[in-house]
């Protein structure tokens, strides 16, 4: 299945395995051993929202999540019918059809229960709702004065029939460092708002707080669902302190050779010459760029050992020079090379740097890499559970 509105001769290629994504969420779910939430917001990390949450749910997600109403409306005129849960809504967003669509909203405050209220009215149905309390993040979320306030509101719309409360739920800070006090003091505020809002009354479907982190690394964090976004796409969401569960990267990003040519000690490499030969050698030229998503961090100046790498001919080599918007370029070190060559960027496999090595070379984390690659590139999907099945 390739996307039809993917341009012929795209520069590279995205290729994601839907079969990851499935044994991604299979390993999860039983690793924790509760429901999952499988979050394919900002298009699936890249990997395509609707595609991912085809696959995460036929790998046993029990409920697919993004950020926005729009996004979450996005997946139903896809298709998409099962349990949708979204989280940020932004004044003026159609409410009414959301709730039609039987998507679980999030509210923050009174003021947004009062919205969503008016909108189950026009609609003529009873929303589901999902409280968010800020345990910490201090990002979204219901500050923990306005808790007691936000639940009698709730209980309030619930016996009206406006609602029913089908979660409540908060998110990390610090999961990524399992050994950060924020954890403990963010579990226990968490603690905490589901004991005041079960003294108002008020009785959610379902406790969730933890991300892909705090799912694999926080056992007592799962309560009744966890809500993995990086991990399901096989990316490690805490490296340095996750275990080998298995995951496989599910993104592959490929591009070729479009031009080889011939360095001279003292030749310096693209804009601003930042890097200059010391010796004569090879470079071969990538026909993508930061029009793409790749980072100009990608190469560090001054830094041999520091730039990204790509792997060609089964080797690992180094970007030089500034990245460009449209190419960059690698060292191939003298080694025969030609026009078409494959050069895979990142992904899956013996010897493919991974997303992660990227991260670690641009200074950011794997999530970034991920969700920002795309531009000209082309996005394909293969399922290499079926390619297996098919092979003689
Ligand atoms: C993005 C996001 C997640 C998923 O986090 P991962 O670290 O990718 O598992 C979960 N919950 C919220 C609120 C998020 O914004």
């Amino acid at each position: 299945m390739s996307d039809p509105s993917a341009p012929r001769g795209a520069l590279a290629e995205i290729v994601v395995d839907l079969a990851a994504i499935r044994h991604n969420v299979r390993v999860l779910r039983e690793l924790a051993g509760v429901p999952l939430i499988a979050v394919v917001k900002a298009d699936g990390y890249g990997h395509g929202m609707v595609e991912a949450a085809r696959a995460a749910r036929e790998g046993g997600a029990d409920m697919v999540a993004v950020v926005t109403v729009d996004e979450a409306l996005q997946l139903r005129d896809a298709g998409y019918v099962g349990p949708l849960l979204c989280w940020l809504t932004l004044p003026d967003v159609d409410l009414v059809r959301a709730i039609e669509e039987g998507v679980d909203l999030t509210a923050y405050s009174v003021a947004e229960l009062d919205t969503i209220a008016a909108a189950a009215e026009a609609a003529g149905l009873r929303a589901r709702v999902q409280i968010k309390v800020d345990t910490g993040l201090n990002r979204g979320g219901a500050p923990r004065a306005t808790w007691a306030d936000v639940f009698a509101r709730a209980r309030a719309g619930e016996r009206e029939g406006s609602w029913k409360i089908t979660g409540l739920w908060s998110h990390f800070a610090c999961s990524d460092q399992p050994g950060h006090p924020a954890n403990d003091r963010q579990e226990q505020a968490f603690r905490a708002a589901a004991a005041l809002a079960a003294d108002n009354d008020l009785h959610p479907d379902v406790l969730h707080l933890a991300n892909s982190a705090a799912a694999v690394l926080r056992p007592s964090a799962r309560f009744g669902a966890v809500r993995c976004g990086i991990a399901i796409y096989g990316l490690d969401p805490a490296p340095g302190s996750t275990p080998d569960i298995g995951l496989v990267p599910a993104m592959t990003v490929r591009s070729e050779l479009a031009m080889v040519k011939e360095l001279a000690p003292g030749d310096a490499v693209s804009y601003g010459q930042r890097w200059v030969a010391d010796r004569p050698t090879t470079m071969g030229l990538v026909p993508v760029g930061y029009g793409e998503g790749i980072p100009r961090h990608a190469f560090q100046q001054g830094q041999e050992s520091g730039s990204a790498e790509v792997a060609v001919g089964g080797k690992r080599r180094p970007i030089r020079g500034t990245v460009c918007m449209d190419q960059f370029m690698v060292d191939l070190d003298g080694d025969p090379a030609e026009v078409g060559d494959e050069v895979v960027l990142f992904g899956a496999g013996p010897g493919v740097p991974t997303a992660q090595d990227w991260a670690a070379a641009c200074g950011t984390i794997n999530y970034e890499i991920v969700t920002r690659i795309g531009g000209r590139m082309s996005r394909t999907y293969v399922d290499t559970d079926a390619a297996a099945e098919a092979r003689p």
